[in-house]
């Protein structure tokens, strides 16, 4: 397949249930695309969260994006994080303890 970011060629990167592929060009990492989600699982799948804080499927939903940060950046760190606006988006990371 070609990398949709560049058009480069891709390699195979990892397998489990679902497989993945890694430009070598921009070095991308992306699941291939007959195991994307329908856009109704994709719906299904969005409408199981919102973005509050409180809720424990929201930070349950965004757990893989928190936990990556805290186990790559420790809290001894200074980095620059990019954040989308979205509201709650910084109380996300200060509940999570991304932020302190
Ligand atoms: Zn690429």
């Amino acid at each position: 397949m070609r990398c949709p970011l560049c058009k480069g060629s891709t390699i195979d990167f990892y397998r489990d249930e679902r497989e993945f592929a890694r430009c070598t060009v921009c070095k991308a990492i992306m699941l291939l695309p007959r195991y994307f989600l329908t856009a109704e699982e994709e719906e299904k799948r969005y409408l199981l969260h919102n973005n509050n804080v409180e809720d424990l499927n929201y930070l349950h939903f965004i757990s893989p994006i928190t936990n990556a940060v805290q186990e790559d950046f420790p809290v001894t760190s200074t980095f620059g994080l990019w954040l989308w606006y979205r509201p709650g988006s910084f109380s996300l990371f200060k509940k999570t303890g991304v932020f302190h």
